[in-house]
């Protein structure tokens, strides 16, 4: 699930901020990461030295706002074991045997519940 989210996560992060997005494959809605404040942002190095020491603290603090954001993202999204796709939670369905999306459970006419309607804040 981590390495899938990973792998899906698109990066709008900038020189002053983290920021990350992934979409739900089956309604395409589009979940944002919190996003994180580079600690040095809007500070301008005063040395070449000094530059590469900011370019290390970014690269750190970037592979750290990624595993952030794909912890908050485990929150919203599921991973359909049929289709093998991260659906958001609104397309997401508890069946009797095992849950997926709801376009595998149309297809194999499995039923059961949407795992939530509103708990994504677009
Ligand atoms: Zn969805
Ligand atoms: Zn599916």
């Amino acid at each position: 699930m981590t390495d899938i989210i990973r792998k899906n996560l698109r990066n709008h992060s900038d020189e002053r901020q983290f920021r990350f997005s992934l979409s739900c494959t089956v309604c395409g809605k589009t979940w944002y990461s919190t996003p994180v404040m580079f600690s040095k942002a809007g500070k301008t190095p005063a040395s070449d030295s000094k530059a590469i020491v900011y370019q290390a603290v970014y690269q750190r603090e970037f592979s750290q706002a990624v595993t952030k954001a794909v912890e908050e993202a485990k929150g919203y999204f599921n991973f359909c074991p049929v289709c093998k796709s991260l659906v958001c939670d609104n397309c997401f369905v508890i069946c009797d045997d095992i849950d997926m999306c709801v376009d595998c459970a149309r297809e194999l006419g499995e039923t059961g519940e949407v795992v939530a309607c509103d708990s994504i804040a677009y």
